[in-house]
This record gives structure tokens, sequence and C-alpha cells, in this order.
């Protein structure tokens, strides 16, 4: 069985969220092209946090549509979502507190459904003991890159605001999803970071994984993305490349709020 040919990472058709008299998120419609860095931005209470819980199930919506891969995804819970390919992260990094920062990493390729690793510690057979082995050295070498090998044996709950965001970025590159979702990954960051985080999406996508990033941080957006939409009211108001939109008035409308507060 083959997939339909596509050229979105992503497509949401009409996402429609409720909460009591709020309407969250309100006939959202957008595509992320395959491939490439997609912004998602937007005034505070936009819905784009929404947006996400919808895409990747952690909510369900009260009408609308996720196809990803051509597949809808429709009351898959979170868990099936990130073993077809599809990741996210959190305002605030999650992490496995009181494992090892290497065991997090290890366990970003477990969680997205390659159980080989867990089946390799068994030691039931000689092929499943390399994997594991080929696992952990992968594991060492993603530290290496983000500069936390040094902490490998540290417990992750003990890591800094913006070494949780690492290892967050570390488990990603370990897990090697088709799409990953980033929510507001520079929020609480050092700067110094987000040059860093900007040279790890550039890796994510030359390893095949699209993105699609939630920023108030717009040099950041500048920086890293190809296409960038943008959310008001729950709804989208306008895409294109961010130079195209800083001169497109209801987006300056929308942030205006914002930026006299
Ligand atoms: P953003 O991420 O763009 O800042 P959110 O998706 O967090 O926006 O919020 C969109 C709107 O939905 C806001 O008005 C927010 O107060 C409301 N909202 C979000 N989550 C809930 C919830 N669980 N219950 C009630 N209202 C919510
Ligand atoms: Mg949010």
């Amino acid at each position: 069985m083959s997939a339909p040919a596509t050229t979105s990472a992503l497509e949401v058709r009409g996402l429609t969220k409720r909460f009591g008299g709020v309407v969250a998120v309100d006939g959202c419609s957008f595509r992320a092209p395959l491939g490439q860095v997609t912004g998602l931005i937007g005034p505070n209470g936009a819905g784009k946090s929404t947006a996400i819980d919808l895409i990747s199930g952690f909510k369900l919506p009260d009408s609308g549509t996720v196809l990803f891969k051509g597949m809808a995804l429709q009351g898959l819970p979170p868990h099936r979502i990130s073993r077809l390919g599809l990741m996210r992260t959190f305002q605030s990094p999650r992490e496995w507190p009181g494992l090892t920062v290497l065991e997090n990493v290890v366990m970003a390729r477990w969680d997205s459904g390659r159980e080989s690793f867990v089946g390799g510690l068994l030691g039931l057979r000689g092929a499943q003991r390399n994997t594991a082995a080929d696992e952990l050295s992968r594991a060492r070498e993603i530290l290496d890159e983000f500069g936390l090998l040094a902490l490998r044996n540290e417990r992750a709950g003990n890591l800094s605001g913006g070494q949780k965001r690492l290892l967050e970025f570390a488990r990603i590159r370990m897990a090697a999803p088709e799409l990953v979702i980033l929510d507001e990954p520079m929020g609480g960051v050092n700067p110094v970071l987000g040059e860093r985080m900007a040279l790890a999406i550039e890796a994510f996508i030359a390893a095949g994984t699209s993105v699609i990033v939630v920023e108030h941080n717009l040099p950041f957006i500048k920086r890293v993305t190809e296409h960038v939409i943008v959310m008001a009211q729950g709804a989208v108001i306008a895409e294109g490349s961010f130079d195209s939109l800083r001169s497109n008035q209801d987006v300056v409308d929308a942030y205006l709020g914002e930026m006299v507060t």
C-alpha cells in the first residue's frame, strides 16, 4: 500500500475548538510544506498552542481535519501520532526527570516506536544487542553535538532551563521524526542558545524532518523559516515569507495590541 503523493508535511483544514464560550481555534486551515521550516506566529491567545494540541492528539477538535502524510489523524491518541512520525514539544520543556540525560535521549527512539532498543537490552538476540549498542553510541554522538555529553549521567530533572531545551532538541535528533512542531523553543532561553537552536533546526531539515515552529522571537523566525503562517483569533489571517508579512497591514494590526502593552 503506498501513501498518496503529497508535498505537504501537514495539512490542517477547518480546525475548530471551543472552551465554553471561547473559540480558541476557529476554522484554522494551512499547509506546511515538506522539507521546510514553517513559522507559526500570532499574538498571545491567537490559538497557536491549542492548534498544536489538536494536531498532536492532546485535545480533540470540535470539527476539522488534520492530514499527516495524506492520512487523517482524527481521534488518534498522542502516542500513536508520535509513532507515525509527528513529534511536538511544549512551551515548558518536558523530560523524564528521574532518568539520566543519556537515557532520555535513548528513550526518544523508543517513544517513537522503535522498540529494538528494549529488545536489545533484553539480550534475546545478537542482532538486537548490536542495535542497542548502535543506539547508545548514536545518543552519545548527539549529546556531543549539543554540548551535553559531559552531563550524560546527570538526572535530566537537575538540568537548567536552557539545557532542558537542548535535551529536547537532542531527543528530536534521536527520534528523527518526519515532522516536529516546536512550541516557543526560545521561551526563557538565553539568546546565546538561539544560534545553536537555529543550527539544530537546519540539521533537522537535513535529516528529513520537516519543522513547524511557534515563536514570539521574530528575528529567530526570520532566521530559520522559509514560510510563515500568521494566526489571530483562532484563524489564519496571512501567510508568506517573513519579509512579505512585515508590510502586511492585517499582520501589523494583529500584533499592535501586543506591541503597545
Ligand atoms: P496561543 O498559544 O496562541 O497564545 P492558546 O492556544 O494558548 O493561544 O489560547 C487560545 C485561547 O484559548 C485563549 O483565549 C486561551 O485563554 C483559551 N484557552 C486555551 N486553553 C484553554 C483551556 N484549556 N480552557 C479554556 N480556555 C483555553
Ligand atoms: Mg502558546
